[in-house]
């Protein structure tokens, strides 16, 4: 016969802890920074060793660059440096030769219990998988974000992640469960009925936290056009979404991407920056000519190695901006902050000048005619000469005189915000297409 074990509560989630602790696991996150380093040494090697003994193909062959041919030759995390980097390019390239899950697994793919792919918005989307216990660090990984956001188990919380084979949207659902909030899942808002079953149902449960995500603005017009009230849709007091792009001194660093790692970091409100979970990875900011760290501050390429996960990566490159910062942070967490700066394929050129598309959104968004009820715009992708950069922003008065008032303050705006000079066509309500995750605001001057 076979014996099922007991179900406790140990099984499905974390053990409870008083709700007045600072940290939701001060072991590691006020850990001494000297033992976190050894910590980190001891994975790193590690990592190594498992990438000559399985062997994973893809990064031993990083690794024989390096010189890099018996797990002795590392120490720890000051020998990364050595070794060369891996970006998506390499993971897509390795799926294509060795179809379908490439050569840079680290167990079977049939060991892992959930599968997900990349959004593809640049090319062939990649698989990742992940074990239960690359699902449990993740887990873990988001608490402590919750946590030092003030967020508490018992709390209604909500969102409108995509599903399916993009896995981004079990992943956050999933770890809302295991911190112990009831997790509302309404339907990203592609269309207006879809965005209409999201609000209608924040007026039967209301979330005690504001949805917050790139669809924001897609509710609150949606319920404004149905005369639902945003106070009784739970949609008052909404802050910016964290995360989702960058002024000149960057954001939080809290995602190195699903494929890489969903929930690296948070801010903890005290310092700028997030928190690195750095027990389980060593993220840095890399010079990519030279391979070494940029000093503390400065941007260079995020590099992240994971630790201590079932599959995990080393050296990945994520080609975006980030800036490491250092200095001990009075909220008692030990670990290193990062700030976020943006895709480096995403940065605009224009007049010489380059920028992040958010930096042009945060400029419109200061005009009031532009954001009520929500802000709608597309920008013309500049070709980097001399010409106009021409943004095309929805204003929904009538009234020539603040259609015309807004149009000036919005070229006024990005002048003196980006140093560029621009054309700003209004345009009526619902002239641009929506889009219920993330909106296409860059496009190519003949497609529209
Ligand atoms: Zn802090």
């Amino acid at each position: 016969m076979i014996s099922t074990p007991e179900f406790g509560p140990g099984m499905l989630g974390p053990a409870a802890r008083p709700d007045d602790q600072a940290l939701w696991d001060p072991a590691h996150q006020a850990m001494d920074p000297s033992l976190r380093r050894e910590l980190q040494d001891r994975r790193v090697r590690h990592l190594v060793e498992r990438v000559l003994r399985t062997p994973v193909p893809l990064f031993a062959a990083k690794l024989a660059e390096a010189g890099v041919t018996a797990a002795d030759d590392v120490k720890g995390v000051d020998d990364l440096a050595r070794i060369p980097a891996t970006v998506k390019q390499d993971l897509r390239d390795s799926e294509a030769e060795a179809p379908p899950w490439g050569r840079y697994r680290f167990t079977d793919p049939r060991h892992a219990v959930r599968l997900g792919t990349s959004t593809g918005t640049t090319g062939q989307p990649t698989i990742t998988v992940w074990t239960r216990k690359d699902i449990w660090i993740e887990y873990e990984s988001g608490a402590r974000n919750w946590w030092r956001m003030g967020h508490r188990p018992g709390q209604v919380i909500t969102h409108a992640h995509p599903a399916y084979l993009y896995g981004g949207g079990t992943m956050l659902q999933q770890c809302y469960e295991y911190f112990g909030m009831l997790s509302v899942w309404v339907p990203p808002p592609d269309t207006d009925e879809l965005a209409e079953q999201a609000v209608r149902f924040w007026t039967r449960v209301r979330p005690d936290h504001p949805f917050m995500g790139f669809a924001t603005g897609r509710f609150v017009e949606v319920a404004t056009k149905l005369g639902i009230s945003l106070e009784e849709a739970g949609l008052t007091g909404l802050k910016a979404p964290i995360g989702f792009g960058l002024g000149r001194g960057g954001m939080p660093l809290m995602t190195a991407g699903a494929e890489c790692y969903s929930f690296v970091g948070g801010p903890c409100g005290v310092s700028p920056g997030a928190h690195l979970h750095e027990d389980w990875a060593v993220v840095q900011a890399v010079d990519p000519s030279t391979g070494l760290e940029v000093p503390d501050g400065e941007w260079g390429n995020l590099t992240v190695t994971t630790l201590d996960r079932d599959n995990g990566l080393l050296r990945y490159d994520l080609e975006e901006a980030c800036a490491i910062l250092r200095s001990p942070c009075p909220c008692g967490e030990t670990s290193a902050r990062g700030l976020w700066g943006g895709r480096f394929k995403d940065l605009l050129s224009c007049q010489g000048t380059r920028f992040q598309l958010a930096e042009v959104e945060g400029v419109l968004r200061g005009v009031e005619p532009m954001r009520e009820p929500s802000l709608e715009y597309q920008i013309l992708r500049p070709d980097g000469g001399g010409g106009d950069l021409v943004v095309r922003v929805e204003v929904a008065s009538a009234d020539p005189a603040v259609r015309e008032g807004a149009r000036v303050a919005a070229v006024a705006g990005l002048s003196e915000t980006l140093g560029v000079r621009a054309e700003v066509q209004i345009l009526d309500r619902d002239t641009i297409p929506r889009a219920g995750y993330k909106a296409t605001r860059v496009v190519d001057p003949g497609s529209i």
